[in-house]
């Protein structure tokens, strides 16, 4: 089938009823033709259809990646038009910022809030990364006399760039913003569920005046289109973020061409409460820690540890606020809570807590699908606070990716650190104390990529994000993440009057 192809001058309307993928710059439909429907969570409704790439588009699409990389001009722009084009970019997403919101908020069931949060970090990354680069070079190393060494940072070659579906947009800015301002070209394949906003980025990104095929976008499976990308001959890296155990399928698949990695898996990470924390902090930074994004979250803090000498105070005062929450309308202000994104994961979640339930843990609240008003037929589930657990159970070592926090109690602070490794992840982790030297000597010894002290941010662009253990590896989100887009090439001369003669002959 011939290809319908429009090239991208404008992004147009956000909300449509088709959206095609993104190759070369321009619109195009599936080579089969078919396509997917997108729906809206919240209400289990079907928002649009999407055209559906097999594994001749994404052929394509690294075609043209491949060729903008090796004869294009993107990353032999001078460093400063690449910074240009790049503030385009945010500024553009600035400019629409609302509708770019709603279509979060559309696509993922999230609340506006946690919408505008992301929206307004993945315009963040992009002026981050234009500015990062500017200063980003090489060294001169110091030799022996004679000789003179410098490093020449260049960009790796085409990416494929495979994000999850719970920060659609936040994913594909992550990725593209360092990439390109390397001078890399991407291939984005967006989650199935959420592809809507990775797409209309790509389409800003061309408005903005990336060269075409820079930036390409192909929805469809995972298991089609990202395989066929891990295992692409042409593709020099695979940055990935999702599940862990599709992230170790990936590896497995991009070693047979040693492909460059990184990986930005999944996650269970502690909260730990001591006895001198300030209380109220505690209790609404350790709610937000678990509740945002509706916990479905790799940095979720879903392993909650209080000290046995304020566990009730505490318990109380969480479970309270737990119950003041609320689910309803993402599109309201006052919403805490979206939806879960899709009916199988809320089985889930649910196949969890009721796990937990049948090992023996008790509910302290939630625990249950409900159906907020006017979204009875979209996913919806309580904040689920879970007590009387035990270490050995699924529902505390796996991760849930839910609104569900399991809490245990501890005694003192070696014991916790050894019961917050106890665990195969390690990406967060939360401390809430007012003991300096305690907060310090607890944080170099948990095993996690990411220690939150009395708060409850993760990550603002230019602190590091990633994973010890089968978190992942790789740091995203900071100015060392350019050189995991790029390879530094060591250029080593002679400048000396007297030749050299090695072999002496
Ligand atoms: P997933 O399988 O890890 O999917 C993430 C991305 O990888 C999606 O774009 C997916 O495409 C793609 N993908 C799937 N299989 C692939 C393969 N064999 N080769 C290359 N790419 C592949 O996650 P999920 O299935 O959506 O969710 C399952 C669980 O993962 C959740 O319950 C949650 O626990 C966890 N999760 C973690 C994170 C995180 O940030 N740590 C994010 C999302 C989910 P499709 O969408 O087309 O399948
Ligand atoms: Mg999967």
């Amino acid at each position: 089938m011939e290809l319908t192809k429009e090239a991208i001058t404008e992004v147009g309307e956000m909300k449509r009823q088709h959206y095609a993928m993104i190759i070369n710059g321009e619109r195009v439909e599936s080579s089969s033709g078919n396509t997917f429907d997108t729906l809206n969570p919240a209400k289990g409704e079907t928002l649009a259809t999407v055209a559906k790439a097999n594994e001749e588009d994404a052929e394509k699409a690294v075609q043209a990646a491949r060729n903008a990389f090796d004869n294009g001009k993107w990353r032999k722009y001078p460093v400063g038009k690449r910074a240009r084009v790049m503030n385009k970019i945010a500024d553009i997403m600035r400019s629409r910022f609302k509708e770019l919101v709603e279509m979060e908020v559309l696509n993922s069931g999230k609340s506006v809030g946690a919408a505008t949060v992301q929206i307004n970090q993945s315009i963040e990354d992009f002026e981050f990364y234009a500015g990062a680069i500017v200063g980003h070079r090489g060294e001169v190393n110091n030799m022996p006399h004679g000789f003179f060494n410098y490093t020449h940072k260049e960009p790796l070659g085409v990416c494929a760039q495979i994000i999850p579906w719970n920060y659609p947009m936040m994913m594909a800015a992550w990725k593209i913003a360092p990439a390109i301002a390397a001078g890399c070209s991407v291939i984005i394949k967006p989650a199935s569920l959420t592809p809507i906003t990775a797409i209309i980025l790509n389409e800003i990104c061309h408005e903005a005046g990336v060269p075409e095929g820079v930036v390409n976008t192909v929805p469809g499976s995972g298991a089609v289109v990202g395989d066929y990308l891990v295992q692409h001959e042409d593709v020099n890296k695979v940055a990935f973020t999702g599940s862990t155990p599709t992230g170790k399928d990936i590896m497995e698949k991009a070693s047979q061409t040693l492909k460059r990695l990184t990986l930005e898996l999944g996650g269970k990470s502690p909260n730990i409460v001591f006895e001198d924390a300030d209380m109220e902090a505690a209790v609404a930074g350790s709610l937000f820690g678990i509740f945002f994004n509706t916990g479905q979250s790799c940095e979720a803090r879903s392993r909650m540890f209080v000290h046995e000498s304020i566990y009730d105070e505490f318990m109380e005062k969480f479970i309270e606020k737990t119950e003041k929450l609320v689910s309803g309308d993402p599109m309201d202000k006052g919403t805490h809570l979206g939806s879960i994104i899709s009916k199988d994961q809320l089985e889930i979640i649910d196949g969890y807590v009721q796990s937990a339930v049948q090992d023996g843990a008790k509910i302290a609240t939630g625990g249950k699908q409900i159906y907020p008003e006017g979204h009875e037929e979209g996913h919806w589930y309580a904040p689920t606070v879970i007590t009387d657990v035990t270490p050995d159970m699924k529902a505390v070592q796996e991760e849930i990716f839910g609104p569900v926090v399991v809490v245990e109690k501890f005694t003192d602070e070696k014991e916790v650190i050894k019961r917050a490794n106890d665990t195969k992840y390690g990406l967060g982790s939360a401390i809430w104390t007012t003991n300096q030297g305690r907060a310090t000597r607890v944080a170099h010894q948990i095993q996690a990529g990411i220690v939150m002290v009395n708060s409850p941010f993760s990550a603002f662009p230019g602190t590091p994000f990633g994973g010890y253990k089968q978190s992942g590896f790789g740091r995203e989100l900071t100015v060392e993440t350019l050189d995991l887009y790029m390879e530094d090439k060591s250029v080593l001369s002679y400048y000396g009057a007297k030749p050299l003669n090695p072999f002496n002959v």
